[in-house]
C-alpha cells in the first residue's frame, strides 16, 4: 500500500513540521478535521501548531508532507497484560476463571526476566504498530521482570504506565512462601516505584497492581492502596468483569456491600483509581465510581471473547462516569484500539437489538474521541495527550486511509466517513508511523 505515495522521510526526533489530514478530536468539545493541515513540534516534543495549513505559511516550506496519511492523536490502551501478549487469540469459548487457570496463569509463572527480555520490547512496538502510543498494563507478579518491561518501555519511547501484579492469595506461584507473600509484594512494589515512577521524564509511571478481589486478602487491597496514595502512583484492578468472578467476590468478602464496596473499604476508589471493565455494576456502584472520580477501562472485545457481558454504556456516560478504552490483551485477542472501538459499537447496537439500548448511539467520531481522549483524561492527563492541539505534547500517530479504502481511490472527504472507515474496516497495518513527545516509535510499517 506505501507503494502508491511517494516516499517520505519521516523525521525520527523533533524538531519538525508534518503537513497532512488532520482529526482529532478537541479538549473543549467537538472534532478538528483539515483536509491540509499542519503540524509542528518544537525541539522538546512539544505541539505550537495544529490546524489549516493556509493559517501558517511560514511553517508550510519546511513541513514533511505525508498526504494523503491523517495524522491523529495516538491511542491509549488503558487495560492490558503485556506478558499474556503470546497468548492474544487463544482459549475461545471459556469463561474468565477457566480461561486464567488453564491458559494465564501458566503464562505468566514463566514470565520471568529472561522471557521478559525477548517479550516485552516486541510488545512495545506491538502497541505502536496498533497506532497506540500510551498503554497502562500490568505484568507478572516477578519484580525482575517489570524492570525489564521498564527498560524496555524507556528504550522504545512509548508511553507506559506499568505494575506488577499483586496477588497474596488464589496466586500462581505456589513456591512463595504465603506468610511472607504480603509484605514482600508490597516491599518490590514500592522499590519499582521508586525507581520507575516518573521515569525518563515522567514519560513512564506506576500503577500499584493488585489482580483482583479473589487473588488478594482484604489487607493486601488496603495496604496497596495506601501506597499508591502516599507516592502518588496509579492504583489499578479489575472489577465486576464476569457472573462466576462476582458471585467468588460475594463469598470471598461477605462484609462488603457488593464488588465495588471491596474496593471502596480498602481505600481504593479515587481519581488515581482505573478499574477494567465494570461490566455489571448496580446503580449503588455505579454512583460510587463516579461519586469517588474512579476511572473505568472499557473493554468490549474482551467481555465478549470471554462472554462476561455487554457493559451499558451509555447508562454509565449519563451518570457522567470517566472512561476509556482498553485491549485487555490477552482476555482480548487484538491490541488495536480501532477495533476494540468496532466491537465496542457492534456490542452497544446488540443491546438495542436486544431492546435494552440506553443513551444517545455513539457514532465514529464519539468512539475516536473515547479511545484517545477518554482514555488520557482517565488517566489525568487530558491537558497533555490525547488530541492534537498547541501545548500539548506530540503523541501522534499517521495512518494510511488507502488501507481502510473499499475500493482503490476512494476518498472520504467528511470526518465521521473517515472515523467510521478507521473503525469499521480498520487494517493491522493502517498506522504508517507513531511518535511520543515527537520522537517516532519503532513498530509502525515494520511487517512490509
Ligand atoms: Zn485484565
Amino acid at each position: 500500500m506505501s507503494g502508491s505515495l511517494s516516499p517520505v522521510e519521516l523525521p525520527a526526533t523533533p524538531p519538525f513540521v508534518l503537513r497532512g489530514r488532520l482529526l482529532t478530536p478537541l479538549v473543549a468539545g467537538g472534532t478538528r478535521h483539515e483536509l491540509d493541515a499542519l503540524v509542528a513540534v518544537d525541539p522538546a516534543g512539544g505541539i505550537t501548531f495544529a490546524g489549516p495549513r493556509a493559517d501558517r505559511p511560514d511553517l508550510a516550506d519546511a513541513a514533511i508532507d505525508v498526504r494523503p496519511w491523517v495524522l491523529l492523536p495516538g491511542m491509549v490502551d488503558l487495560h492490558a497484560h503485556l506478558p499474556q501478549l503470546p497468548n492474544a487469540g487463544l482459549g475461545a469459548g471459556m469463561d474468565l476463571l477457566a480461561w486464567l487457570e488453564r491458559y494465564i496463569f501458566p503464562l505468566e509463572l514463566d514470565f520471568d526476566a529472561a522471557v521478559a527480555e525477548r517479550v516485552a520490547p516486541a510488545a512495545w512496538r506491538a502497541f505502536a504498530s496498533a497506532g497506540t502510543t500510551t498503554a497502562l498494563v500490568y505484568g507478572a507478579v516477578y519484580e525482575a521482570s517489570l524492570d525489564v518491561m521498564f527498560q524496555a518501555a524507556e528504550t522504545h519511547g512509548i508511553r507506559a504506565i506499568v505494575g506488577k501484579v499483586m496477588m497474596d492469595r488464589n496466586t500462581y506461584d505456589l513456591t512463595i512462601d504465603p506468610s511472607t507473600i504480603l509484605d514482600r509484594s508490597l516491599a518490590e512494589s514500592a522499590r519499582l516505584i521508586e525507581r520507575w515512577h516518573g521515569a525518563a521524564d515522567d514519560r513512564l509511571r506506576y500503577a500499584v497492581t493488585p489482580r483482583f478481589a479473589i487473588s488478594c486478602t482484604a489487607e493486601l487491597l488496603r495496604e496497596s492502596a495506601a501506597l499508591a496514595r502516599s507516592t502518588g502512583a496509579y492504583w489499578q484492578t479489575h472489577v465486576s468483569e464476569d457472573p462466576g468472578e462476582i458471585a467468588e467476590v460475594a463469598r470471598l468478602f461477605p462484609e462488603a456491600a457488593d464488588y465495588v464496596d471491596v474496593y471502596d473499604r480498602a481505600g481504593g476508589l479515587g481519581e488515581r483509581t482505573v478499574l477494567a471493565h465494570a461490566v455489571h455494576l448496580s446503580d449503588r456502584e455505579l454512583v460510587r465510581l463516579v461519586e469517588s472520580g474512579s476511572r473505568v477501562a472499557h473493554c468490549p472485545i474482551s467481555n465478549l471473547f470471554l462472554a462476561s457481558g455487554v457493559m451499558p454504556l451509555g447508562r454509565y456516560l449519563d451518570a457522567g462516569l470517566t472512561l476509556g478504552l482498553g485491549s485487555d490483551v490477552a482476555g482480548g485477542p487484538d491490541l488495536s484500539i480501532f477495533s476494540v472501538m468496532r466491537v465496542g459499537f457492534y456490542a452497544q447496537n446488540a443491546r438495542r437489538v436486544a431492546g435494552i439500548g440506553e443513551g444517545p448511539v455513539l457514532g465514529p467520531l464519539d468512539w475516536l474521541r473515547l479511545g484517545s481522549l477518554g482514555g488520557a483524561m482517565s488517566l489525568g492527563l487530558g491537558d497533555r495527550i490525547g488530541s492534537l492541539e498547541a501545548g500539548k505534547e506530540a503523541d501522534l500517530i499517521a495512518v494510511d486511509p488507502a488501507y481502510v479504502a473499499p475500493i482503490p481511490g476512494a476518498v472520504d472527504e467528511e470526518a465521521k466517513d473517515l472515523a467510521s472507515r478507521l473503525i469499521f474496516r480498520a487494517h493491522p497495518d493502517m498506522v504508517r508511523a507513531a511518535w511520543v513527545r515527537g520522537r517516532r516509535l519503532e513498530g509502525p510499517g515494520s511487517r512490509d
